[in-house]
């Protein structure tokens, strides 16, 4: 570089933040004497000064430091301003850099070694970053936007790569180090580089800038926007009357959030929440979940229940009141509510009401409630087959809702309410698992103190709540849960018991539900004897009540139609209400038969009859079983089976039989015993009836387990089981010999019309059940 430059003396002057390229013309003012005294000397001269720009831009100081490299100029015009300043207009002409200072006073004069510019040509990497620089301008000044689109053209137009550089570091606002970084390159692949990364930088900062830009300017139309329609639909709301504002609603969750006076932790959540949706607005589709989530904490009763007091003495008036028989059942309430009474306390087992339906469970639960001044609710959990039921779900979830505990409760009004979850045996016939364990943690005292609903996400104190629970049968209870209860049994009523509860409740409530009292209606004690017998078959007396319901419907619409003033239900008028009986009265057959015999059954819906069919046919000794078996069932089929050849000489059987015949059992009643044992000893008398052709007394029912050496096992269920048998006319009922002691449960009712027998082996079953006179023609046949 040293070849092209050649050395000159001139005034030198310190620019304070300007800076100047080669073929650059500026103007600028100076008012410092000293600037002044080298513009003078110069213009006598050749008007040539050297131009550098000062390194503390800031610094009026004329002597302050100042780079090496700088720009000789030529000084085009001079103009006096008022004042001291004098206006310049300079062209540069080519690069120089001081070489040495030769005196600083009046003014500076240096001298300047002058760099002239090289010629380059055909130089491809140059022309390569010439284009590179030129793209980049281009880019530049389509997003700067301040640059006209002339220049671009009289930019690109220029051939000399040197020239070129300074001509458009010109146009671009550069700072002023960057700008002597281009003052500096002297040479100009150096300063092409220089520049080309210079623009790059530029670019990319402006397209943050107009990033940036954008984004600002969106966000403030969105929120113009916002305001607007706001404001309009503040305006439409004011016009229909309608609604708080958004800012009263807001208030208004404050206000009550105060009064309920909550703890230090609830508060702080509800008021995030609340928080929240002050700031969201009225109407976005986020606000109205946390509305409803505030809308629903705010609504629970935190803090209202009813005032109890146990009074055992009333408690026994109102369950009475409501219902007729139960004895022991409400004894058993009332000693339940008596010790809670006296531990002041709900801890403690939760009753839970076991019996087949209709037999009043959830009555008596409503009627707990209402001796103890409680609000009550009754959640039905059969078919319940998701925890978020129980116990609600997450608010991430879309449509989440509370789960129906939490929901129940704010609807009563009241942390202390009677709370009967009905049909809990069918929480765990679905599926286990998840329900069944969140039900757990309602039902247990250690931890329903804090139940946290997924949806709340805030504890909840339910141990006020008193916890009932019922169900049909204790079999499909898990363990777990069973374990938390005190089992109180409510069983099926006798026809007496029936016609008691029809003639003292069940009619006059709905005849009153109808609006027949002030009518003369009445329904013979006869009739509705004929109505348990013939139109219902059930342990319970939810059918029956359904079917005086019709009546009353019927008789209604009799009193309206032909203004009649009166109506009496009899016998033979009764077809008219309720169409043909579905039941004849004796349900066993009218002859005694081979190979068919009552067996005795309970189900979970109650005691059932249950007519087991045995026949034989040619064969190879195989067992058959048809109708609706449990594996239970088959296996004590076998075990009579094999009790049978064991009898084989006894009961006059052929030899050959398991080789030569075919047995096979059906059940065509289809009656789904739960005890699966306890028709063992029916199905081996229906067997044995085959087999020996001897026929079977129509009029005696049985039940029991058999064993390979036909002893005779106990039975469950046995109370319903004989009422059962009372409602199909059965005479005489042969029972296990374990189960003497269940005796006393049996009605009166029922011993006074079947003749109750204790069996201890098959050779006994056999003995009752068997008819003699045809054994004997048998063997005479
Ligand atoms: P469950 O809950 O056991 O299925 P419910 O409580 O629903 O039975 O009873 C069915 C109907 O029978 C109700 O109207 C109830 O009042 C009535 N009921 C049941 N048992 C009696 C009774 N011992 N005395 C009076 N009414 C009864």
């Amino acid at each position: 570089m040293d070849n092209e430059a050649s050395r000159i003396e001139m005034p030198l002057i310190p620019l304070r933040g300007l800076s100047i390229f080669p073929h650059m013309v500026l103007h600028f003012d100076i008012s410092r004497g000293k600037s002044i005294k080298a513009l003078e000397e110069a213009m006598v001269i050749d008007q040539k000064v050297f131009l550098t720009s000062q390194k503390d831009a800031s610094s009026e100081d004329s002597n302050s430091d100042f780079f090496e490299y700088g720009t000789i100029c030529k000084i085009k015009q001079m103009l006096k301003l008022p004042g001291e300043t004098i206006r310049v207009l300079v062209e540069g002409i080519s690069r120089g850099k001081v070489e040495h200072v030769i005196f600083d006073d009046p003014y500076y004069r240096a001298s300047i070694i002058k760099f002239d510019e090289e010629l380059v040509t055909e130089d491809k990497e140059i022309e390569a970053l010439k284009r590179g620089c030129l793209a980049a301008f281009e880019k530049y000044v389509s997003i700067s936007n301040k640059i006209s689109p002339d220049v671009l053209l009289s930019v690109s137009s220029i051939g000399d790569a040197g020239r070129f550089v300074d001509v458009l570091a010109s146009h671009i606002s550069l700072k002023l180090e960057q700008k002597q970084a281009l003052v500096e390159a002297v040479l100009v692949r150096d300063r092409l580089e220089v520049l080309y990364s210079l623009l790059l930088s530029e670019i990319e900062i402006l397209e943050v800038e107009k990033d940036i830009g954008e984004k600002v300017r969106h966000q403030i139309n969105k929120m113009q926007k916002e305001y607007y329609l706001r404001e309009q639909l503040k305006i439409i709301r004011e016009e229909l009357g309608e609604e708080q504002s958004h800012d009263e609603e807001i208030a208004k969750y404050y206000e009550k959030l105060k009064k309920l006076r909550l703890n230090k932790k609830i508060t702080e959540k509800v008021t995030k929440e609340i928080d929240r949706l002050s700031k969201l607005g009225a109407s976005s589709a986020e606000s109205g979940v946390i509305r409803n989530y505030v809308n629903t904490i705010l609504d629970l009763p935190w803090n209202k229940q009813t005032k109890e007091k146990i009074d055992i003495k009333r408690s026994r008036l109102i369950l009475d009141e409501d219902h007729y028989g139960l004895k022991s059942v409400k004894e058993r309430v009332l000693e339940y509510l008596a010790v809670r009474e006296l531990t002041k306390s709900m801890k403690g087992p939760i009753i839970c009401l076991v019996g087949p339906p209709g037999v009043g469970k959830t009555s008596i639960a409503k009627s707990i409630a209402r001796s103890l001044d409680r609000k009550f609710i009754r959640m039905s959990l059969g078919g319940v087959r998701d925890e978020a039921e129980i116990r609600g779900h997450r608010r991430t979830y879309i449509g989440a809702i509370p789960g129906r505990i939490m929901t129940s409760i704010k609807e009563c009004e009241s942390k202390n309410p009677v709370f009967l979850f009905d049909e809990i045996d069918k929480l765990s016939g679905d599926f286990r698992g998840d329900p069944a364990s969140a039900l757990l943690e309602v039902l247990d005292p250690e931890q329903n103190k804090e139940f946290t609903d997924h949806f709340l996400e805030i504890p909840f104190d339910l141990s006020k709540v008193m916890f009932i629970t019922t169900a049909n049968t204790l079999s499909t209870i898990p363990r777990p849960l069973l374990d938390r209860m005190e089992v109180i049994q409510v069983s099926g009523y006798t026809e007496f018991e029936k016609l008691n509860i029809a003639k003292k409740y069940l009619v006059p409530k709905q005849s009153k539900e109808h609006g027949l009292e002030k009518y003369k209606f009445t329904l013979s004690d006869k009739t509705i004897v004929d109505i348990i017998n013939r139109y219902t078959r059930e342990s319970g007396v939810r059918e029956l009540e359904r079917k005086i319901s019709t009546i009353c419907r019927k008789a209604a619409t009799i009193i309206v139609e032909d203004n009649k003033k009166s109506i009496r239900v009899n016998t033979q008028n009764i077809t008219k209400f309720l169409g043909i009986p579905k039941y004849r009265i004796d349900e066993i057959s009218l002859l005694d038969q081979v190979g068919i015999v009552t067996g005795l059954a309970w189900t979970s819906v109650g005691g059932q009859t249950l007519s087991i069919e045995v026949s034989t046919m040619k064969g190879t000794g195989k067992l058959v079983l048809t109708g609706q078996l449990g594996d239970v069932m088959k296996e004590s089929a076998r075990a009579g089976l094999s009790y049978i050849r064991t009898k084989i000489d006894e009961y006059n059987i052929p030899n050959d039989f398991y080789e030569k015949l075919d047995i096979h059992i059906h059940i065509p009643e289809g009656a789904i015993p739960k005890d699966g044992p306890s028709a063992g000893i029916t199905m081996a008398t229906a067997m044995i009836s085959a087999l020996s052709g001897v026929k079977v007394n129509r009029k005696v029912a049985m039940t029991g387990e058999i064993t390979l050496r036909g002893r005779v096992l106990p039975i469950g269920g046995f109370k319903e089981k004989s009422l059962a048998a009372k409602r199909a006319g059965i005479k005489k009922i042969l029972f296990p010999i374990d189960n003497v002691k269940d005796l006393e449960d049996i009605p009166e009712s029922v011993k006074k019309e079947i003749e109750f027998v204790a069996v201890s082996s098959m050779d006994e079953v056999l003995e009752h059940a068997l008819k003699k006179e045809s054994k004997n023609e048998n063997k005479k046949k």
